[in-house]
């Protein structure tokens, strides 16, 4: 019998498919992987979610499905990133409570920090203040999942923790203009001015900076976590605080990437977003020392040939 059920919810999604292909990298260790994504249950919905739960009993939940988008997919639906992120984590919560799961890491984000704060912010200052509106509603669904955290531990004992993310990006991303995050969103942009002979524009100014993570690493961090890591209070995953880059550095490697020799346009009519969200990930240093991130150039060149290789199934 297989020694944990490991149960992946948003198993579909960007985090997801890597979480999976790490997860079937790994030999001889005798867990059982259920990946499951909207087309298995909505978690939306308390009858759905108890119905997968009572199918799959996982002992272990890696939760990761949510309502996700990038910053001017937020500034459209702030409310409804709250309303929907909120059924879903309790549904889920509730669900893991109900069934003896041991073990639940949550996904929380960096967007959820203080928007007035000192930088670089640490997992110790998360309830310390409102989050930028920009991501108001979202980030709000995300502190909520650390105050569900620590409730179902102090009157249950549970053991449900959470993990605080910056950007992330990779294959499987969502490349969508209106919905996605910069990266896929200007990889998008990138590789249809270079086909169609166009500018290349830039939403905002390209000052903002932002901490990256490839969601390869991430995947393996998250090994580690749902296996070693036995606190309740979140530990944030992210690259360290020297590796932050501005919204043009990025923009520069993706050109690079994807060969682009044409005019760069920034429409500053575009919204910036927060200015930064620079993070301090001590905690994970402390615990891993010497876990090593991949370049962000390398990473955004592996995401850039695997977006090009699977341009149909993006794009249709
Ligand atoms: P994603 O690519 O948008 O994937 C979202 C996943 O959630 C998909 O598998 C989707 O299933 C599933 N899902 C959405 N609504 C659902 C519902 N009602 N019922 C069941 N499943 C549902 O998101 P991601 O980027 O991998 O994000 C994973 C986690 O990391 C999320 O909790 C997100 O908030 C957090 N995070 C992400 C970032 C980032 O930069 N991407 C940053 C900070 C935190 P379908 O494919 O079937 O729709
Ligand atoms: P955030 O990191 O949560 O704020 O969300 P995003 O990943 O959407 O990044 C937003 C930042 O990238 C803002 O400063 C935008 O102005 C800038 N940006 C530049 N071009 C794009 C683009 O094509 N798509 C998106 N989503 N953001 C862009």
């Amino acid at each position: 019998m297989a020694s944990k059920v490991i149960l992946v919810t948003g198993a579909s999604g960007l985090v997801g498919s890597a979480v999976q292909k790490v997860a079937l990298e790994e030999h001889d260790v005798g867990d059982k992987w259920v990946f499951v994504s909207s087309k298995d249950a909505n978690l939306e919905s308390e009858a759905e979610t108890m119905a997968l739960f009572e199918k799959h009993k996982p002992t272990h939940v890696i939760h990761l499905a949510a309502m996700v988008g990038g910053l001017f997919r937020n500034l459209k639906f702030n409310l409804d990133f709250f309303r929907v992120n909120m059924r879903i984590n309790d549904n889920v919560l509730h669900c893991c409570f109900k069934y003896n799961v041991k073990k639940c890491v949550s996904c929380l984000s960096t967007s959820m920090f203080p928007a007035k704060t000192i930088y670089p912010v640490d997992e110790t200052m998360m309830h310390q203040g409102v989050p930028h509106e920009s991501e108001y509603g979202f980030a709000f669904s995300k502190l909520m999942i650390d105050v569900m955290n620590n409730c179902y531990h102090r009157q249950h004992n549970c053991n449900f923790t959470s993990v605080i993310l910056s950007n992330v990006f990779g294959p499987h991303d969502n490349f969508n203009l209106e919905d996605g995050h910069v990266i896929p969103g200007l990889i998008n942009k990138a590789y249809h001015s270079k086909r169609d002979n166009l500018p290349f524009v830039i939403w905002g100014t390209g000052s903002p900076r932002r901490q990256f993570i490839y969601s390869l690493d991430l995947a393996r961090l998250f090994m580690w976590v749902l296996r070693e890591y036995d606190e309740i209070s979140p530990i944030i995953l992210t690259v360290d605080e020297e590796d932050e880059v501005s919204v043009k550095d990025v923009a520069e490697m993706v050109i690079e990437a994807i060969g682009f020799q044409g005019e760069v346009i920034y429409d500053t009519s575009k919204s910036d977003g927060q200015f930064r969200r620079t993070v301090n990930n001590a905690k994970l240093r402390k615990y891993l020392p010497d876990f090593k991130f991949t370049p962000t150039k390398q990473a955004i060149k592996e995401t850039v040939d695997w977006f090009i290789e699977n341009y149909d199934v993006v794009n249709k």
